[in-house]
C-alpha cells in the first residue's frame, strides 16, 4: 500500500481519537486539513489503511456503522446501548482464549469477538 497523503492525514486524525469514529464522524476532522476530500474517499482510503492492516473495522451487533479504530493490538470493547459511545474494555492479557477453547467441538479457534455492552459513566448518571 502506498502511503498517500490523504491516507496519512486520515491515519493521523484516527490516531488522534478514542472515540472509535465512524467514517463520518473522520470525515468531519479530515475536512479541516484536506477541505475538498469527499465522505467517499475518506471511506475508501479508511477501507484500504484497515486490509493494510494499520487500522481495524469494528463490526458492532447493535451500532447500526461501521466504527474504525486505530489501535490494531489485541484489545475488547464496550458499547454503550444509550448512546453509542465505544470505549476500549481492558482484559487479563494473559487470557487466551485461542488457547483456552482449542479442541472444543473439534474446531481450529483462528480468532474471536468479543463485545461487551452496558452504560456509560455519563448516561448512567442520568438515570437514577
Ligand atoms: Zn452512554
Ligand atoms: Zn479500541
Amino acid at each position: 500500500m502506498r502511503m498517500t497523503r490523504q491516507r496519512r492525514i486520515i491515519l493521523d486524525e484516527l490516531r488522534k481519537t478514542k472515540d472509535h469514529p465512524t467514517a463520518d464522524m473522520l470525515y468531519q476532522s479530515v475536512r479541516r486539513h484536506l477541505p475538498r476530500i469527499s465522505l467517499g474517499t475518506v471511506y475508501r482510503n479508511l477501507e484500504i489503511l484497515a486490509e493494510a492492516g494499520m487500522i481495524r473495522k469494528l463490526e458492532f451487533g447493535g451500532a447500526s456503522r461501521m466504527r474504525f479504530d486505530a489501535t490494531v493490538s489485541r484489545h475488547s470493547h464496550i458499547r454503550c446501548v444509550a448512546c453509542g459511545r465505544i470505549d476500549d474494555f481492558p482484559l487479563d492479557p494473559d487470557l487466551n482464549p485461542e488457547e483456552y477453547t482449542a479442541g472444543i467441538n473439534g474446531y481450529e479457534v483462528l480468532g474471536y469477538n468479543l463485545e461487551f455492552y452496558g452504560r456509560c459513566p455519563a448516561c448512567k448518571a442520568k438515570v437514577k
